[in-house]
């Protein structure tokens, strides 16, 4: 056995914990570049706090999903307002942007020499700028990930910019953040928490840690998520799918993913699709193309007896056998109204190109088992 862990240095949980922003980033420096989503409102008293503890702050706001151009224009703000450290307040599409800002802020050159796939992929000379993260979405984990997802629109993809140093240096994760997330955003961003704890306790790449980490936010999420969509403001529901996000993250970024996510980032390139939402629509196709490919040509391999187990954590059954999960997540789908691709413009004609796509993305290495054409065909078909 051979296996790596590594996570944000430090990770400060629980309701208010939002307070305990300003002393941590007083340690790090003098001038933040703050990045938030559209609205401010949930940050309001934090930027009270940060200015009476003396820094000096640049806001920068986004909207969507961050860009090559969101990450250029807020590396520029940085470096003209002289920021020392980022913070990044908001869903996973903040935190990324903070992230990435974060990582090229101290070294030189520009995001292409860096991006994975379309660009350079030359590994960051300097560590990142200290960076602190405190996510308002429960689904990415990316307040533990080393990596930023960054669409490069012109190529119609999403890639990552990916570095160790990259992990934050401090994740806040304070459920009360969440009580405003509409049941919509609730559903797309906790199933994605939801994929994220499954594929990494499904991957080849499993290890003792991840698979610890996977099988208490498995419990969590599967008690919690109807829970919290129906009613944003239960607290015990909100605590569990904060925890399952941020398990998810430790997960993912210390095991492989699979084909969920392979799928995911050429559809997220390609289409004005919620990532969350997307992954929700192709988790239980997949997990059943999974276990169906792996009884027909490895029948003997032990980590059939994984699917097993995911049953047993999803629907609490000791008896549960692999379909019964693979029900309990069809059925949870259909109760969170999670829509049909076709929704976001995908159309039969798109699926060779999004199937070649996938075939090319880190994520399907860490699948299970290598699937075929054939299937990862059919997984696209029935998820449209
Ligand atoms: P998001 O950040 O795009 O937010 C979705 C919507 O929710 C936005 O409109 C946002 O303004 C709103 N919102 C956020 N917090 C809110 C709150 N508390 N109340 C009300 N509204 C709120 O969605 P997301 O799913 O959190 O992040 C998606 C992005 O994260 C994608 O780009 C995806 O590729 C990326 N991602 C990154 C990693 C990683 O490890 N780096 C992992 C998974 C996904």
């Amino acid at each position: 056995m051979h296996f790596e862990f590594a996570t944000a240095t430090r990770i400060v949980f629980g309701e208010g914990t939002v307070k305990e922003l300003a002393s941590a980033a007083k340690s790090f420096g003098e001038r933040a570049l703050v990045v938030l989503g559209k609205s401010d409102l949930r940050i309001a008293e934090s930027i009270e706090q940060l200015k009476k503890e003396g820094l000096t702050l640049s806001l920068f706001h986004i909207s969507g999903e961050p860009t090559v151009e969101t990450v250029r224009s807020g590396l520029e703000q940085a470096r003209i307002q002289h920021c020392d450290l980022v913070i990044g307040m908001g869903g996973g599409s903040v935190i990324d942007t903070g992230k990435a800002i974060a990582g090229l802020m101290s070294n030189p050159g520009e995001i292409y020499d860096y991006l994975e796939v379309v660009g350079k992929g030359k590994p960051l000379t300097n560590p990142s700028a200290p960076y602190i993260a405190i996510p308002t979405t429960a689904g990415t984990g990316s307040e533990v990930t080393r990596n930023a997802v960054i669409t490069v629109t012109d190529q119609r993809v999403k890639v990552s910019l990916r570095n160790p140093s990259m992990l934050p240096r401090v994740a806040i994760v304070d459920p009360e953040l969440t009580y405003s997330l509409p049941p919509e955003i609730t559903a797309s961003t906790g199933l994605d928490a939801l994929t994220q704890l499954i594929e990494p306790f499904l991957s080849n790449a499993a290890n003792p840690m991840t698979d610890a980490i996977c099988r208490e936010g498995l419990l969590r999420a599967a008690r919690s998520l109807r829970r919290a969509y129906e009613n944003g403001d239960d607290p015990h529901a909100r605590q569990d799918m904060a925890l399952a996000s941020l398990f998810g993250g430790m997960a993912l970024a210390n095991a492989k993913l699979g084909a969920v996510h392979g799928f995911a980032g050429p559809i997220g390139g390609m289409f004005p699709a919620p990532h969350g939402a997307v992954c929700a629509r192709l988790l239980p196709v997949v997990v059943e193309m999974n276990l169906n490919a792996i009884r027909d040509r490895a029948a003997q391999r032990p980590d059939l007896e994984r699917f097993t187990e995911m049953s047993r954590l999803l629907t609490s059954d000791p008896d549960s056998r692999a379909e019964d999960g693979i029900r309990w997540l069809h059925e949870l789908c259909a109760a969170l109204n999670v829509p049909p691709l076709a929704t976001y413009g995908v159309t039969k004609s798109d699926l060779p190109e999004i199937i070649a796509q996938a075939k090319k993305a880190s994520s399907m290495k860490g699948n299970p088992i290598e699937l075929m054409d054939g299937e990862l065909n059919r997984i696209m078909e029935l998820a449209l």
